[in-house]
């Protein structure tokens, strides 16, 4: 296929922006050279995305299990109320008292989603999972430092962690601490006792876990740490398993981050825009980038806290997918929250009993949102592995489940169906993944060899790992 940068003929365009309503300010520093842009009709333009959109697989197009992701249906009528223009048409720079409706939005969001959590504060700065966890853990090293306790240094971060735990603490400038899991997948409580000391400054944790289960030793897990002086962070990527159930802040956590685009329905995949709002007790909340907003009088305006760690992002966030988040809050309401978490608990106990009539579990019991199979058996009497049955799903027109993680599972496919998936939807990937598990048996190359119904087929990840081609190089 080619790209859109080899499409069209110099001087062919589409008139896109309406005239300009505002005086032309010359350039500062004007450009010497035209800007390489692509130059399309509308027809062709339209033609262009058309042909990229039947190449990929969303939600739109069928089910799609990532695991750890959440890859739920997004309600189309979020996008429709977050396009309004009182939601659109309005600048960063625009004073507050002409925006007072979207302060409300990002005051009303925060309101909910304390309540939901269990926090006290929240900031709608980070863009993204990632860039929460690194928000928090910031929050959480100028608590210790405005302390005058300068020594802790460590975060502690079970091995079944998501990726993104470890590398933030790094980020952050801390050192990482691994504790491992039990065989029942939860953390092993005597080796946290043992990790923690005065060096520490918190723990990163989610629960449910990347491998479907709630730590039942929750409580003991975080007093262990607050014990030890440190501060406990939970990741709420995972926490559509219990919304409105029970919160992490009743758990024992003090900062959190939240994935609106996974939870709260902002479509997802593609990089943008999402949301990792971090929420926080009360104590922390001086040290929340700034701005926030606040509630004064009949109004809104934005607030400086105290003790800031300055701003994570420019502006406000991603103001839209707040938006959406809040469309979806109202539309669920208080039981409508906690009954989403169930349905999604219940669809993801339901495909494991049925897969687990051929496919072993790595723990074989009740799971919350998403349970975890290893391949590793199977493997070793066919020599099909998870990627195998992975590929074989894209031909089924079924995304892959996360693979080869957590890395604690050896073949790992990790399975999180949704709440939004019919038992229809269900049954039929069941029935597929039960298929794949004969062919293994019967047919082992057909699925060394998929997919063979998608637009490419099967791609060297070692090569696209180690030598990504990241620059077009020119037609
Ligand atoms: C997705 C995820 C993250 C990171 O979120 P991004 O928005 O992708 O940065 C962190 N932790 C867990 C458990 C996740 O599933």
């Amino acid at each position: 296929m080619q790209l859109i940068f080899e499409k069209g003929a110099p001087g062919r365009h589409l008139s896109l922006l309406p005239p300009c309503d505002v005086p032309e300010v010359a350039p500062q520093r004007p450009r010497t050279e035209p800007l390489e842009l692509p130059e399309l009709s509308e027809n062709e333009l339209t033609r262009h995305y058309s042909a990229l959109c039947k190449r990929v697989h969303g939600v739109n197009d069928g089910f799609y299990p990532l695991g750890s992701c959440t890859m739920k249906y997004n309600p189309k009528i979020n996008e429709e109320l977050a396009a309004l223009p009182g939601f659109t048409q309005v600048h960063p720079l625009q004073p507050e008292e002409t925006v007072q409706g979207c302060l409300e939005v990002y005051a009303q969001t925060e309101a909910l989603l304390n309540e939901i959590t269990g926090m006290d504060a929240m900031t709608f700065q980070p863009a993204a999972g990632a860039h929460g966890e690194f928000t928090g853990l910031l929050l959480i090293k100028a608590y210790h430092r405005h302390r005058g306790d300068t020594e802790r240094t460590k975060i502690i971060v079970p091995d079944s962690a998501h990726g993104t735990n470890p590398a933030s603490a790094v980020m952050a400038g801390f050192t990482v601490v691994n504790v491992p899991s039990g065989p029942d997948g939860c953390v092993d409580v005597e080796a946290l006792a043992a990790a923690v000391g005065p060096d520490t400054a918190g723990l990163m944790l989610t629960n449910p876990n990347t491998v479907g289960i709630f730590d039942k030793n929750i409580l003991e897990i975080t007093r262990i740490i607050h014990e030890a002086g440190g501060l406990c962070y939970y990741d709420g990527a995972n926490l559509n398993a219990v919304m409105g159930l029970v919160r992490p802040g009743d758990m024992g956590f003090d900062v959190i981050h939240l994935n609106l685009h996974k939870t709260f329905s902002t479509p997802h995949g593609g990089g943008g825009p999402g949301s990792g709002a971090v929420g926080c007790k009360a104590f922390l909340a001086p040290y929340l980038p700034g701005p926030v907003v606040r509630r004064e009088g009949g109004g809104f305006r934005f607030a400086a806290p105290e003790h800031s760690i300055g701003r994570v992002k420019d502006f406000y966030g991603n103001f839209t997918v707040v938006v959406k988040a809040l469309v979806y809050l109202l539309t669920l309401g208080k039981e409508g929250i906690p009954e989403a978490a169930e349905n999604a608990v219940l669809n993801a106990n339901y495909m494991m009993a049925r897969l687990r009539e051929k496919y072993a579990m790595a723990y074989d019991q009740l799971c919350m949102h998403e349970f975890v199979m290893s391949l590793e058996n199977l493997k070793e009497e066919t020599g099909v592995s998870a990627m195998d049955i992975a590929k074989g799903l894209l031909d089924n027109g079924i995304h892959p489940p996360t693979m080869y993680f957590p890395l604690i599972v050896h073949e790992a496919l990790m399975v999180e169906p949704t709440e939004t998936e019919s038992k229809e939807t269900l049954d039929e990937a069941c029935e597929v993944f039960l298929r794949l598990w004969e062919q293994a048996h019967t047919d082992p190359q057909a699925l060394h060899d998929a997919p063979v119904t998608t637009p490419v087929r099967r791609l060297d990840e070692v090569e696209a790992a180690r030598h990504p081609v990241l620059r077009y190089a020119g037609a």
